[in-house]
């Protein structure tokens, strides 16, 4: 018995839960499954790492049994995600389910996907430049489509994909259910969602636009010429856990692992203009941890689920706000520990000054020191919750408390002991 059988899910679906591990429902599919069984729209946000892809994938794996007319679509912001969100789903449908489902992705086979979706695939799950593809060639009729879910909705709506977003809302019936997930979710997305959405049931699990609490964030005020010094200081005080370190181009992130692996360490790069097939290998690598280190653009800060990373480090402050989030989001999946280290040179004050006001809307905006001060030492910011261990930044650096499992699998990680200067 599962506490999921208090939902009446079809037999199937409670097998692969069981499969699959899931014992109890996480608080955020506590409260959306039965709210999206009984078919209402839903605005959801809870932390990362909390479960919002079994949120919307247990209604709609549920739907999709249930009934032999609907059909179901997930949009998510990158491929990356899109994947995660389809092994999930097809977890869901169990080994042997004769229900099609198709991965649409940009960099993918055209020819691959055209012939899955002559298949009829009764669930899509993929990112919007490719599904409009193939509405526009006559690939794919959505007129049946009636489960509609936006993951990372506020990515989902913003300026460059909402346009794509509203193509496709065309194709589908008017008469459906819409789900739109995030962990950040703004006030302007909202509003903008209203045009998506009726009359829907608005949850929140935690409060809005805050981190996972059991992850520890530290700054470090440091200089543009002493950021790389800093970073491989980080590293080697980490033992263990594998490390993201998100950058600002992908030029400096091929730039950055180069260097990295020039210095002894195991790292690897992933960003936008990448083929696809080398996405997938680096994700597959860093996964099976192969390499330890995977330094990355924003293209990585949504939605992955890798549970052996222990460590975020923002080399560089992304564009906006709700990224800071995402990011540090990476690690502290599903109630495990993890770190999160940000560096702030001077040019980046207004940035940080952003993610602040973020944070804590109701406190004063934080001191920045003057010139390009390299204090090598990380500084709790504001001393507030979630930020109230009194242990040091450097103290923590060395924490060991994460996840202990993955941490005795990183022994196989020989401990270097990294050149002071970069080669
Ligand atoms: P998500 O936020 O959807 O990426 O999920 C974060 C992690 O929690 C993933 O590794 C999921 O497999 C795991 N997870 C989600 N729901 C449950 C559940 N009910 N029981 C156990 N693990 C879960």
């Amino acid at each position: 018995m599962t506490d999921f059988l208090q939902f009446g899910l079809p037999a199937q679906l409670t097998s692969a839960l069981e499969r699959m591990k899931y014992t109890k429902p996480t608080p955020i599919q506590e409260q959306a499954i039965p709210l999206a069984l009984k078919g209402h729209d839903i605005l959801g946000s809870a932390q990362t790492g909390t479960g919002k892809t079994a949120a919307f994938g247990i209604p709609l794996v549920a739907k999709i049994l249930n009934n032999p007319r609907g059909n179901a679509i997930v949009l998510t912001p990158t491929r990356e995600l899109a994947t995660q969100v389809m092994t999930v789903i097809t977890g869901l449908l169990g080994q042997r389910s004769f229900i099609q489902a198709a991965l649409l992705i940009g960099g993918d086979s055209m020819h691959k996907q055209t012939a899955q979706l002559k298949m009829r695939p009764r669930i899509i799950v993929g990112t919007p430049g490719r599904i409009n593809d193939h509405l526009e060639r006559g690939n794919l009729i959505l007129h049946d489509t009636n489960f509609l879910v936006l993951d990372e909705t506020d990515r989902m709506l913003d300026m460059g994909f909402g346009i794509q977003i509203d193509r496709i809302v065309k194709f589908l019936p008017p008469v459906r259910q819409t789900l739109m997930f995030s962990a950040t979710i703004p006030a302007e997305i909202v509003k903008m969602s209203a045009k998506y959405l009726k009359n829907p049931e608005r949850i929140a699990v935690g409060a809005v636009n805050k981190p996972a609490v059991k992850i520890k964030q530290d700054i470090i005020h440091v200089g543009d010429s002493s950021k790389y010094d800093e970073l491989s200081k980080q590293i080697s005080e980490r033992e263990n856990g594998s490390i993201i370190v998100f950058v600002k181009t992908k030029r400096s992130a091929d730039k950055l692992s180069e260097r990295l692996n020039k210095q002894g360490y195991k790292a690897d790069t992933i960003h936008g203009d990448l083929h696809q097939r080398k996405r997938e290998k680096v994700i597959a690598a860093y996964r099976n941890m192969k390499f330890r280190i995977l330094v990355a653009t924003d293209i990585a800060a949504r939605g992955l689920d890798i549970p052996h990373i222990e460590h975020v480090i923002n080399y560089d402050l992304p564009q906006c706000p709700e990224d800071y989030i995402h990011r540090i989001g990476r690690t502290g999946r599903n109630g495990s520990e993890g770190s999160a280290v940000c560096f702030i040179s001077p040019e980046d004050s207004m940035k940080w000054r952003a993610i602040h006001r973020l944070l804590h809307p109701n406190e004063a905006p934080p001191q920045m020191p003057r010139g390009a001060v390299s204090e090598h030492k990380p500084r709790k910011f504001g001393n507030k919750k979630p930020f109230s261990s009194n242990s040091s930044g450097k103290e923590r650096a060395g924490n060991k408390g994460g996840n202990t499992g993955d941490n005795k699998r990183f022994a196989r990680f020989p401990k270097r002991k990294p050149t002071p200067k970069a080669a």
